[in-house]
Parts: C-alpha cells; structure tokens; sequence
C-alpha cells in the first residue's frame, strides 16, 4: 500500500450503486504529494529494469494464483462497489488471476530483440523500458482495465502508478495490495481521487500516459501531455454498430445483441449501441429481442438469477433516461421495458423507430438500451455505421461468408466481429479506430506500447 508522507485531504467514500451504502472509503492523494510519488517510481525504476524480462516475470506469477485463491473475496467487493452480478464480478477476478501465466509468457515473447540483417549491416531492436509509467482507468471492469495496462508497462521494466477511478478505489486498492505483495517498493504505487490527480499525473514527470476512459477526458489528456510530448495509449469510448443481414441466424443474432446490450447495464466500450436490420427479418428479430429482453432480471448482483445491475451512479442513470426521453419524444417507439426503472436500475429498453439524427444513435449511451434500425440497402447501412467519430467495435451478422466478410471489411471500426462478439482470438491486439483511440492494448503491438524501441547495429 501507498504510505502518504503528506497528510490526506479527504477520504473518498466509495458507495454500492444498488444501495446508496458506503462500501468502504480511501485517503485522498494531496495533488501535492504527486511529485514525491513519482520521484520515488523514478528512483525504483533502474532496479526493476536490471531485473530483467525473465525475474520480471517470475515475480509477477504467484499474483495469478493470489488473485484466483481470493476470487470469492475480491469478487463480492468488486461487485459491491460497482454493481455487477456476482458471478460475473468473480469472472472478472478468475479471468484475470487465470490468464497472468499467459499474459505474462506473452509479453516476454513480444519483448524479445527483432534481429534484423542486410549485407552490410546487422542490427538489434530492443524493446526498452519507458521509464515511469501513469495508469489511468475507468470504473467498468475495475479489475481488469488497470490489470490490461499495468501487466505490461511492469513485464516491460517500467514502474507505474495507478490511478483508479474515483468510483471503484476498494478493488484497485485490493489489486495493488496483491501486487505489492510480490513486487520491491515503489515499483507500484496507487494515486486515489478523480481528474484534479489524473490531471496532475498527466503533467507530472512520468514517460507514459496510458489511459482508459472517455473521448473527452482523452482529448485533455492528449493536449495536456502535448507540452512535454509525453507517449499516449487512449482507449476511449464507442459507439458500436451491428448489422443483421437478411440471411442471418435470427436466432442467433438476437441472442446476441441483447446480450451485448445489457452486458454491465450496458456499461461496456463494446456494447451493442445500434442495430441495423435487413427489413425482410426486421420483425421476427425485433420479436425474438423482445423475448429476451424480457427474460432479463435487473437487481442487486447479490440476488440470484440477476442480470442487470445498476447503472455506476446518478448522473449516469440521468444521461440515459434522458436520451431515451428525447429520443421518444422525437418519434421513438418503445418496445421492450422503458417503465418501472427505480433507484439506480434501468430496465432494459428496446427502441423501434430510432433515427440516425437522435442522440441515442449519436452519442455513447452507456446503458442497457438496444435501438434497432431497419434498412432495405445494405449500402446505406454501411454508411450510417460508419457516420460516427467513434470507431471501436462493430459487429455483423450473416449466412452467406463471402457476402458478410465483405460488409465486415467495410466497416470502419478498430475490430469487427463476423457472427460473435468484436474481440480477436489469443494474442489480437484491442484497437479503437478514428475517436475511439489512440494506440492499443495487449498482442504484440500493445506490449511494445509500453516501450522505447532502441536499434543497436553492427557492421558486418
Ligand atoms: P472518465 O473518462 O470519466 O474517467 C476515466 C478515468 O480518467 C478516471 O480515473 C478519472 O478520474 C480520470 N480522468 C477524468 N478526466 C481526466 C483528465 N482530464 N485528466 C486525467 N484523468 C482524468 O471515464 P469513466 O466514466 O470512468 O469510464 C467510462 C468510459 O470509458 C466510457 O466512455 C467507455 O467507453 C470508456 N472505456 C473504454 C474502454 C476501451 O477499451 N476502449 C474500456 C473501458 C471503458
């Protein structure tokens, strides 16, 4: 744990979004002891890098099994303090303990030397630490998302300092406890508050900003670390669109795309936020979402059989109503839930009717809505897939392969995924395209993200 030598501002209450209850609190970071802080990274960093790839690696391996041992523990926080089931709360815990052997045999083959020759010359590229690295995270997948950036900027010889969001401190504190347990002091430390200590960090003396979050927030954060030209990694928000071909599993599609609607309350970069359906099918898939739509339990993530739990908090819960209200008002036909939302629960809602000039089709919703739209031209549903700054996922859904593939190809996100979700298979980078980022997480490519590349060469 951080040991402050400046005495706190404030403690941080972190609160349960399905009660209202204070779940625990932490001291607030002085903006003032940000400096020290990353001082002492600085001072830590030589150490961590002489250790090596390799003793890097055997350090971090017992986290893993730390992490899966304490699944049930870190799981029930994780869920009190964010509001997801429990059981999904533990497979966030589970995955990320149970992939860090892998992870982390991963990075060390990304961070091998590229050997490359001509006739004249030999060269080595290495793949160097950065030096010290910021860690800037949202609240969705509190585990997972500063585990996705703190893995690699550390297996890269880097020390880090994290900064959770304000509205899940508990588990990131939890999360750098355990790796404290492994790793010498000051190579990990944890800066609690909200953007006063993101921005401070952001203009403070560290080598990599690696940030998870919103486009605006992003935005600042890009033209904050221009002064210093300070190296960026932005994983932002979406917008993802999905396309149902005429030809497609109804089924299947509709299974789908409720599923990643109301995934997190819908609270997922990733989430499903538009849907194009062919006309032909338009009704029976609207039927087959409406089905399950229904299906859906919202509740605490304590009680059993939940689905969705609730939003992050109010001003979160707002933003959606309120798209959902507007976009009602202008013409949009709700079939599936709309009532009965209480507290920090929305039901999940299905819109018909939805046009590309709503804000609801605009802007990020960030909650358990599915807005279907029907086309008759698969061309212009390309075309308002694609009309969006955001471009991180997308989906589509067909029979005929060569047909799908080709709509896949044309869709202008960062992954696309062809009859299933957007995320690649083993080792495929997580990659925003145009205003959904800047860089990427994990594979070969985000490894190497969170180091100085240096070319070494030799006359032969
Ligand atoms: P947010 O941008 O409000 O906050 C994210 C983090 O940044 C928090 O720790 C916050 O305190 C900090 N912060 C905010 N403003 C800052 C500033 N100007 N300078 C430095 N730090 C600042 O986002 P959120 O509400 O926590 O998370 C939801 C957003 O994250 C959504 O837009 C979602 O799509 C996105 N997200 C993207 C991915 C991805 O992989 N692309 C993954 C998860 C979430």
């Amino acid at each position: 744990m951080t040991t402050l030598t400046a005495p706190p501002t404030g403690t941080l209450k972190s609160l349960n979004p399905a009660t209202g209850e204070v779940v625990g609190e932490v001291p607030i970071t002085p903006i003032g002891e940000i400096p020290n802080i990353v001082a002492r990274a600085r001072a830590a960093q030589p150490a961590w890098r002489n250790l090596g790839l390799e003793k890097r690696m055997q350090t971090l391996l017992p986290v893993g099994t730390q992490l899966v041992d304490r699944a049930d523990h870190l799981g029930r926080l994780l869920m009190r303090e964010m509001g997801k089931p429990l059981r999904e709360a533990v497979g966030e815990i589970n995955h990320c303990g149970e992939s860090l052997e892998a992870t982390l045999r991963e990075i060390v083959d990304a961070l091998q030397p590229d050997v490359l020759e001509d006739d004249s010359a030999k060269s080595f590229v290495y793949h160097d630490p950065l030096g010290v690295c910021v860690a800037i995270t949202p609240w969705n997948f509190p585990l997972s998302m500063p585990h996705w950036m703190v893995i690699p900027a550390l297996m890269a010889g880097n020390t880090v300092v994290l900064k959770p969001s304000e509205e899940t401190p508990l588990i990131a504190q939890a999360y750098v406890d355990a790796l404290n347990r492994a790793l010498p002091k000051h190579v990990l430390q944890i800066v609690h508050g909200a953007d006063e200590q993101g921005k401070a960090l952001v203009q403070a003396d560290v080598d990599l900003i690696a940030f998870t979050g919103s486009r605006e927030a992003g935005k600042h954060i890009l033209a904050a670390a221009s002064t210093g030209l300070k190296r960026v990694i932005l994983e932002l928000g979406g917008k993802d669109p999905m396309i149902v071909l005429e030809d497609a599993d109804i089924g299947a599609a509709a299974e789908f795309a409720v599923r990643n609607s109301f995934r997190n309350a819908g609270q997922v970069c990733v989430s499903t936020e538009r849907i194009y359906v062919a006309d032909e099918i338009a009704d029976k898939f609207q039927a087959e979402v409406v089905k399950l739509t229904n299906e859906q339990k919202v509740g605490p993530g304590t009680e059993e059989g939940v689905t969705v739990g609730p939003m992050i908090n109010r001003r979160q819960r707002d933003h959606v109503l309120a798209q959902i209200e507007d976009a009602v008002k202008d013409g949009a036909r709700v079939i599936a839930g709309g009532e009965g939302h209480h507290g920090g629960f929305i039901m999940p809602t299905v819109l018909g009717d939805v046009t590309h000039e709503m804000d609801i089709m605009r802007s990020e919703t960030f909650g358990p809505v599915a807005c279907i739209a029907r086309f008759d031209d698969v061309n212009e549903a390309v075309r308002l897939a694609n009309d969006t700054p955001f471009g991180l996922g997308a989906v589509v859904f067909g029979g005929d392969e060569r047909r799908t593939a080709d709509v896949a190809r044309r869709l202008d996100a960062g992954m696309i995924g062809i009859n299933k979700g957007c995320g690649g298979a083993t080792g495929s980078p997580w990659v925003g395209a145009k205003q959904s980022g800047f860089g990427y997480h994990s594979g070969k490519e985000g490894h190497r993200q969170f180091t100085q590349p240096r070319v070494v060469t030799v006359a032969k």
